[in-house]
């Protein structure tokens, strides 16, 4: 049995319906990310596993049992939330010692205890601090001290980051994956930035309208998006309208110029219109070859990104953009150069609208 097991999970506000069905296992010590645009449940389904969102439908169950009607306090769950959210009043200690005072643990246990989670959080210094007296990241490592003062079974994560500036983002977010693998703590963490679900967890759900559109490792999410939304929302690649003119031998004709390219899926009907993607990576300048596509194109922008170079070939009505990696001792292709670029037929992946 997983440790969190949601099923057909529903919620609606009046008449209108955020989650829809939603359905996921979550595996003890497992990192878990929703991603998603603003308004597409992520938040939601996050609050209903704390208990702070009653479900209007289906079942939330925490190793084993069964908490979709339980109060937040009595599910043993831990919440960081976007806005430090601290008691303004109290000190870092004080902060951290809530929960456990609540719950009426012996004093010299909660001493212990605070101490323990401030090393862990690598702020020992600041335990008499208030929370105006400390940036923004410090405030939220204390939040995190706070949630996890009280050993809860579940960590989740409310956009913990977003409020931080990029540079503190990133460092928090490598340090909370490191105290999380430490712990072995089930996290679930939401966001609506691409690049930190990509970097942090075991496993990303991509949500759309309250619908799951995709759930996989970043690797899988990255590579091979299933959904015309997934591809657009994560990461950055060609998308492509095109017509099947040959099912069985996987032929494409890609934004009706005549441009025809085999792909190694499955084939459809023969006349379907399909969005077939296309990551800037897997394209060549020149290089054709055996189970490669080759097309023949104008160079239309070239820019210098640093370690790459982003190069925008147009062909026939079709923009293609394909990066390749900055060489010292060889200058960027020029625009209005022609070329031919060339894919494994295999990296044309045909989507689902
Ligand atoms: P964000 O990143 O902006 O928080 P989200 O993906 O987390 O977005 P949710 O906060 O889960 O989205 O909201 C999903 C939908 O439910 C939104 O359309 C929102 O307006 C609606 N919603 C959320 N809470 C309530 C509420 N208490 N009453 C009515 N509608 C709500």
């Amino acid at each position: 049995m997983s440790f969190i097991d949601i099923r057909n999970l529903k919620k609606s506000f009046g008449p209108t319906t955020v989650v829809h069905d939603f359905s996921m296992a979550i595996e003890k010590g497992e990192f878990i990310s929703f991603l998603g645009p603003s308004g597409c449940g992520k938040t939601t389904i996050l609050r209903m596993i704390a208990g702070f969102e009653t479900a209007s439908g289906g079942e939330i169950r925490l190793a084993g049992a069964d908490v979709t009607h339980l109060p937040p306090a009595r599910r043993n769950v831990g919440m960081v939330f976007q806005a430090y959210a601290l008691f303004p009043n109290m000190t870092v200690a004080e902060n951290i010692a809530f929960g456990l005072k609540v719950a009426q643990k012996p004093q010299a246990e909660i001493k212990a205890r605070v101490e323990e989670m401030l090393a862990l959080i690598k702020l020992p210094q600041l335990a008499d601090r208030y929370p105006y007296q400390m940036s923004g990241g410090q405030q939220q490592r204390v939040a995190l001290a706070r949630a996890l003062a009280v050993r809860p079974q579940v960590l989740l994560l409310d956009e913990p980051l977003s409020a931080l500036d990029a540079k503190i983002r990133v460092s928090l977010r490598e340090d909370i994956r490191n105290l999380q693998r430490e712990l072995g703590i089930t996290t679930v963490f939401v966001t609506h930035d691409q690049e930190e679900a990509l970097s942090i967890s075991d496993r990303i759900v991509v949500m759309n309208e309250g619908r799951a559109d995709q759930m996989g490792r970043p690797f899988e999410i990255y590579n091979y998006p299933q959904t015309r939304f997934v591809a657009s929302f994560v990461g950055t690649l060609n998308l492509l309208k095109a017509t099947v003119v040959d099912p069985s031998a996987g032929r494409l004709e890609i934004e009706g110029q005549g441009v025809i390219a085999e792909h190694g899926a499955e084939a459809h009907a023969r006349g379907a219109t399909c969005t077939v993607a296309l990551r800037p990576e897997a394209v060549t300048i020149g290089e054709p070859g055996p189970g490669r596509n080759a097309l023949s194109g104008l160079i239309e922008e070239v820019a210098f990104l640093g370690a790459i170079v982003r190069v925008r070939v147009r062909v026939g009505t079709a923009a293609i953009s394909l990066d390749l990696f900055n060489d010292p001792t060889s200058p960027p292709p020029e625009r209005g150069t022609a070329v031919t670029i060339a894919f494994d037929r295999d990296d044309l992946l045909v989507l689902k609208d």
